[in-house]
């Protein structure tokens, strides 16, 4: 199982971290070992001083495929579900600086957080409103039709490069109002009314 997550693909996200708006899909990967899930605590890293959440919609990959086209991609997933991008603000920062790959900010063990996945035929996929409460009070707030790249078009670039395999993971992209997290700190994620994703700071 590889989790496949793609960068920058809301633009006021993009803005709000002064990245330029990409032309095409930034893709990096998280391994196996970096999932969280069934509402498990997260316990805060002691590498970093700077963790931030980014909740992001989360295909699940429901059958093998490579070079898929676009126009076929909706056949490769059936659920999609919420994610925690947990990322390393501070690593991922110096990374950038110097130009490095950024896996010990982004990839790190129990940087994505995984909730329940909901049967995309219950969904209108461009039109998914999802949201991030840290401590009751609402943090992100996104919506699957201000993608800048839609699930279609990732699943057919990204299938490019990897073959997907029945069970990846596909993180989306993070709206804007990504922030810092605090040992004690709730989160929860939505879809719509769902609450779909739980997970404590420690
Ligand atoms: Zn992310």
């Amino acid at each position: 199982m590889k989790i496949i997550c793609i960068g920058r693909n809301y633009i006021d996200h993009a803005k709000e971290l002064n990245n330029p708006v990409p032309s095409r899909p930034l893709v990096f990967m998280k391994p196996a070992s970096a999932l969280l899930k069934d509402g498990r605590d997260f316990y805060y890293p002691e590498f970093s001083k700077d963790i931030h959440f980014e909740l992001e919609l989360v295909l699940k990959i429901s059958k093998n495929g490579k070079y898929i086209e676009e126009r076929l991609a909706e056949k490769y997933y059936d659920e999609i579900g919420l994610g925690i991008d947990f990322t390393a603000r501070d690593l991922q920062n110096k990374c950038k600086e110097k130009g490095h790959p950024w896996e010990i900010a982004k990839a790190f063990d129990h940087s994505a957080v995984l909730g329940k996945f909901i049967s995309k035929s219950e969904l209108e996929e461009g039109n998914i409103d999802f949201k991030l409460l840290k401590n009751g009070e609402i943090v992100q707030n996104g919506n699957s039709i201000d993608l800048i790249f839609p699930f279609a078009t990732l699943i057919a670039h990204v299938s490019k490069f990897f073959t997907l395999n029945k069970g990846d993971l596909l993180f989306t992209g993070t709206p804007a109002g990504v922030g810092p997290v605090q040992v004690g700190d709730q989160l929860e994620g939505l879809i719509g009314e769902s609450s779909l994703l739980q997970c404590e700071v420690k």
